[in-house]
């Protein structure tokens, strides 16, 4: 259900900031884009605002271009939204104390979120903010056109891996079935955003994958700064989670790729996934991060062999806490 005063604060706002999250994926630019269109079509202006800039696969997605950076001047504002955002901090400095004065709208799917806006719209049910925003759209009569189909449909496809997580219930693919009557194009998405990597990333993939570990149904990887710079690679997006959860006799997967942390210290960005009946967001929060039962991260502090050895043993005991539960 979406909350009546939701959908009344969007109806009183003339000039919005929408905002979603840092390191922007599929669904959280998807969306970010849809809304930006949905509330021109209510007549309304907004500013969509990202930490990060746009990856380039989703550069070529409509209205990407009117993303920008962080906004300081909030005056001629009269709402914040946020999307697919479980915890402000997630927002890097798209949000900023400026704007702390204004309505904040959330609208999220993260089971882990803290409700941190004055009115919050959380539906765990739904596999991305994208399809939450399907329904927004028929709650306030917006048609979905061409455009918003493909923004949509797009959150809806990276979150789900094409419609593959086990959290795609017969309403997601209804939700992806509209998209396509509304013109969404489906390969485009799969073979230009879900399914291509940079020749880089393979190679990455490659030297990390030859040193995964196995023990106790949890598989992981590790990826150090070094490795990351001979393969002229930066950053992992989720990825060799989702692959290495494929292998058998795994019900939890996790990458911990090194990064210099705040102020150049050593820390490391964890990346998980786990089985339908194993459950990783608990983990995930406890360590400062967030997510779904199925998919969730978060940063720790300290260097690679410091991560694994206070995560891994985390990660057995949810797995075991899946084994035992019926
Ligand atoms: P991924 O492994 O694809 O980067 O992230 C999987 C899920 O976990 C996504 O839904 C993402 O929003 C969430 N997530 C990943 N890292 C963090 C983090 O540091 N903090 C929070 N709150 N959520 C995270
Ligand atoms: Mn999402």
């Amino acid at each position: 259900m979406i909350p009546a005063s939701l959908l009344n604060g969007l109806r009183d706002a003339t000039r919005v900031l929408a905002v979603s999250h840092v390191k922007p994926d599929g669904d959280a630019i998807g969306s970010l884009l849809a809304l930006g269109h949905m509330l021109g079509a209510l007549g309304k202006s907004s500013v969509l605002s990202l930490n990060d800039p746009v990856p380039a696969i989703y550069r070529s997605l409509p209205g990407a271009d009117a993303i920008v950076g962080p906004q300081r001047d909030a005056a001629g504002f009269d709402a914040v939204i946020a999307l697919d955002c479980s915890s402000v901090d997630r927002l890097g400095r798209a949000y900023g104390a400026a704007f702390a004065h204004l309505p904040l709208l959330v609208i999220d799917h993260h089971i882990t979120n803290d409700r941190f806006g004055t009115i919050n719209w959380v539906a765990p049910e739904c596999a991305a903010t994208s399809q939450m925003l399907l329904l927004l759209a028929d709650a306030l009569g917006v048609t979905i056109d061409q455009p918003m189909a493909q923004c949509l449909l797009t959150g809806l496809v990276t979150d789900t891996l094409c419609f593959r997580t086990n959290n795609t219930t017969a309403a997601v693919l209804a939700a992806g079935m509209r998209l396509l009557e509304a013109g969404g194009n489906l390969t485009t998405i799969t073979e230009n955003i879900l399914e291509q990597r940079s020749f880089n990333v393979v190679r990455l993939w490659g030297t990390v994958l030859d040193a995964a570990q196995l023990e106790q149904g949890v598989i992981w990887v590790t990826i150090s700064l070094a490795q990351f710079e001979a393969c002229g690679a930066n950053g992992d997006d989720g990825s060799l989670s989702s692959l290495l959860i494929r292998t058998e006799g795994a019900d939890i997967s996790a990458t911990f790729a090194e990064k210099l942390g705040e102020s150049g210290a050593a820390a490391v960005e964890c990346s998980f996934r786990a089985r339908k009946g194993f459950d990783i967001s608990g983990v995930a929060q406890q360590l400062g991060g967030g997510g779904h039962p199925a998919a969730g991260g978060c940063t720790v502090p300290g260097t690679l062999a410091e991560a694994t050895a206070k995560v891994i043993p985390l990660l057995q005991q949810a797995r075991t806490n899946g084994l035992s539960e019926p």
